[in-house]
């Protein structure tokens, strides 16, 4: 049997994305009280590291960043700092009702009300506060994506910058960030 360029091209995409989605190293920023569901989620009951889920100590380690519920607008201006220093491949889970649309925050002056507006979110969980059940829940979706070569949200940011920066800088005054070192 012969194999081309295309198809080995897709046998080592096969197993890279086999690889990543069970390597999920993640970088939980506790914004808002939905954290106190991460404990439960990574310890023996639950146990998210069967899946290959584990923490990383610094940005530069993780690939999954997990917004855990609402974010002001001065977290948010460390929250993208965060994300623009992880390596690719990376992703973004949206963990709350808060980060899909404001939740109980939604007219609060200082939180934003839809992440994805600022950072793209390759998961959403919903929910207030979510249920280790459902963390787990988003983890295995964000896999299923991965596999399927789907969890872009990365390459999105990239082609969108000028968007999302402009959107960015709408609710951050004083900006005054590096930019993105690609
Ligand atoms: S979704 Fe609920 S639990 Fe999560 S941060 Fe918002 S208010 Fe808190």
């Amino acid at each position: 049997m012969m194999i081309n360029d295309k198809n080995s091209q897709k046998i080592v995409d096969i197993i890279q994305n086999y690889a990543r989605k069970h390597s999920l190293w993640i970088l939980a920023y506790g914004t808002g009280c939905g954290a106190i569901e991460i404990p439960p989620t990574m310890t023996s009951r639950y146990d998210a590291e069967r899946l290959g889920v584990r923490g990383a100590a610094t940005p530069r380690q993780a690939d999954v960043l997990l917004i855990t519920g609402y974010l002001t607008t001065k977290t948010l201006k460390r929250v993208i700092r965060v994300y623009e220093q992880m390596q690719d491949p990376k992703y973004v889970i949206g963990f709350g009702s808060c980060t899909i649309n404001g939740g109980m925050y939604w007219d609060s002056y200082n939180t934003i009300k839809a992440l994805d507006r600022y950072l793209p979110v390759d998961v959403f969980i919903n929910g207030c506060m979510p249920r280790p059940e459902a963390v787990l829940a988003g983890f295995a979706k964000l896999q299923e994506l991965i596999q399927a070569g789907k969890a872009d949200g990365a390459r999105k940011y990239k082609e969108n910058l000028e968007w999302y920066r402009a959107n960015q800088k709408k609710v951050i005054p004083n900006w005054r960030m590096p930019e993105y070192n690609w």
